[in-house]
């Protein structure tokens, strides 16, 4: 997510409590309420020295904990330049209406560090998530706050984050989630969320007469969201016939052969020079003719300077936040559906739900239950946002804000914190 401000000056924070403010009625909160509901519990931003080759560097790294009304915070931590504490914030108080929108019982956080890991060695990238997590620790718990993968970190990195809090408070899996299978990872999580990319992009087809059998995709983005939701578009028989990544764009109008693709990807580091397609100017991705557009990267990539060019006829928001608000204005007139980011991207976070019982319970599932629990959560949550959305008469971005805020809304005065 950029932290540009868009046309209207507004952040992206800003834009996420533009959207409550315009769910509060939907949601029947009353406005004295609204100010305490979208701001943040606690911000927290650290130093993260890294001695390396003889040389000290310093980074900063933040954890926003957004609201914990319905249970303990979760949200991602994400390794990426352009980390700072306003995206941060913004995309903390998405996890919460998310975690309420799938009715999973945890709140919403996020945290990152303002770094690029692609210029760190291993073992500095070690050191700075020892040092990141050892600095938050005080913070964290099964409890209290659980982290998980988001840009720039995986597995690997959620292993070295619970064994630094682990020194500190002994062997604890569930503090984190989307931690390597040797450790207490769940089976069906490192496709998660591409997986429920697709079971919600399916439900909304089925829902409007249509089927993804032959429907044509483009994937902004070839990471673990954009490879799996492309994987799992494949299975269900539509065609990917572009995607791209930071280093360049191809298409093949007959469809990429994706698991080939993941193959290659997994040697070169990028989809840039795949054999079996044509070179496509990264720029013009989000431009293609398809049925679905799926950005799958950053946030604020699709605003009012290239919505009215967008030849797709659904948006399915796999990442967090890639549409602003102006963007999404032009694209509703002009007919494009947007099947939002609360939604279209919650599998991950539901199986990081999942991952996170089996820890407690120490007992895990295979992967058929995974997979069968994910339909029902995920395409449970899908089905309640389209029905509340055609008996309000309103877009499905709305329908989600209204449901999540009235949950957690309801836990909030459940608790006693607003009495009102
Ligand atoms: P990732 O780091 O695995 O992949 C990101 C991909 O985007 C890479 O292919 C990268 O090359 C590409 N990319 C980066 N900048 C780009 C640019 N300017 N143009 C084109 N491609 C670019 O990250 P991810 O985990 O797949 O996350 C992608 C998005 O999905 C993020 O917005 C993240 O917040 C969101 N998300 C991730 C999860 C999850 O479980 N991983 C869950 C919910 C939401």
């Amino acid at each position: 997510m950029s932290t540009a401000k868009d046309s209207a000056g507004q952040s992206p924070f800003d834009e996420v409590n533009a959207r409550l403010d315009e769910a509060a009625d939907l949601a029947g909160v009353p406005a004295e309420a609204m100010s305490l509901l979208k701001a943040p519990y606690r911000e927290i931003q650290v130093q993260i020295p890294i001695f390396s080759n003889s040389h000290l560097r310093h980074f900063s790294g933040y954890r926003v904990q957004h609201n914990a009304a319905r249970g303990p915070y979760k949200g991602g931590i994400r390794y990426h330049p352009h980390v700072d504490l306003e995206e941060v914030r913004a995309l903390a108080s998405l996890m919460t209406w998310k975690t309420a929108l799938v009715n999973i019982p945890f709140g919403g956080a996020k945290g990152g560090v303002a770094c690029d890991p692609s210029t760190l060695s291993e073992s500095e990238l070690y050191d700075l998530t020892t040092i990141f997590f050892s600095r938050l620790a005080m913070i964290l718990g099964p409890s209290r706050d659980i982290p998980a993968p988001d840009m720039g970190t995986n597995a690997k990195v959620m292993g070295w984050a619970m064994a630094a809090y682990g020194k500190m408070n002994g062997h604890t899996p569930a503090v984190v989630t989307g931690k390597p299978l040797s450790l207490g990872g769940s089976l069906g999580r490192e496709d998660a969320t591409g997986k429920g990319v697709v079971i919600v992009t399916g439900q909304w087809a089925r829902d409007n007469g249509l089927s993804l059998e032959g429907a044509t995709v483009v994937v902004q983005g070839f990471g673990n969201v954009g490879s799996f939701a492309a994987f799992h578009f494949v299975d269900k028989g539509a065609k990917v016939i572009a995607v791209n990544d930071i280093k360049g764009a191809i298409r093949n109008d007959k469809g990429l052969d994706i698991e080939a693709l993941m193959q290659y990807v997994a040697k070169t580091g990028t989809v840039a020079g795949f054999e079996l397609s044509d070179e496509l100017n990264s720029d013009e991705i989000l431009l293609q003719k398809c049925d679905y557009l799926v950005p799958a990267a950053l946030g604020g990539v699709i605003t009012s300077e290239n919505a009215g060019q967008i030849n797709a006829k659904v948006v399915v928001e796999a990442a967090n936040h890639p549409v602003t608000s102006d963007g999404e204005e032009i694209l509703l007139k002009a007919g494009v559906e947007i099947i939002p980011d609360l939604i279209a991207n919650a599998g991950g976070v539901t199986v990081s739900y999942f991952e996170w019982v089996q820890n407690i319970q120490q007992f895990a599932w295979n992967a058929e239950r995974v997979s069968e629990e994910l339909q029902r959560i995920l395409g449970g949550g899908f089905a309640q946002v389209l029905e509340f959305a055609k008996e309000n008469k309103v877009t499905l971005r709305q329908a989600s804000f209204g449901l999540a805020l009235r949950r957690v809304y309801e836990a909030s005065k459940a608790r006693g914190y607003i009495r009102l």
